[in-house]
């Protein structure tokens, strides 16, 4: 069976055969890996593509470089990336570069986790969490 897994680099949709999604899949277009195990940097508008598209859960981490918890917080979420490799992706968007996030999203404070699955936000969580919170958050929706 084949995912369908948006390029968090250039947007691309790729289809990737599920067995291979440990075995570092690149895009198609641009090269960049789909399934690496980091969070990725990505703009609003992929962003909107991937939350609509994908196939596997998408974890997006709404932060901003002026936001001392968002820093805080981000090692943790980088850990959880690379714990949830193959069966999540993970994402960070900076609200600064994309203030339109916060009307679209609904945005009332960061840092904001929100997971999508199935073309849709799956669910929302505020605050800095750590890593296994994290993780045990997005492995309820791997399973679901
Ligand atoms: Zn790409």
């Amino acid at each position: 069976m084949a995912i369908k897994l948006t390029c968090l680099a250039c947007g691309q949709a790729n289809r990737v055969p599920a067995e291979k999604l440990g075995a570092g899949p690149k895009c198609g277009v641009c090269g960049a890996g789909l399934a690496t195990g980091a969070p990725v940097d990505v703009s609003f508008d992929v962003l909107e593509k991937a939350a609509r598209t994908d196939e596997l859960p998408l974890v997006v981490d709404f932060w901003a470089a002026w936001c001392g918890p968002c820093r805080m917080m981000a090692p943790e979420f980088a850990k959880a990336a690379k714990q949830m490799q193959g069966r999540a992706r993970f994402a960070k968007l900076d609200t600064e570069a994309a203030p339109q996030a916060g009307a679209r999203y609904g945005i009332r404070g960061i840092p904001l986790l929100i997971a999508f699955h199935r073309g849709r936000e799956a669910k929302r969580q505020a605050g800095v969490q750590p890593a296994a919170k994290i993780v045990e958050w997005t492995s309820g929706l791997v399973t679901a």
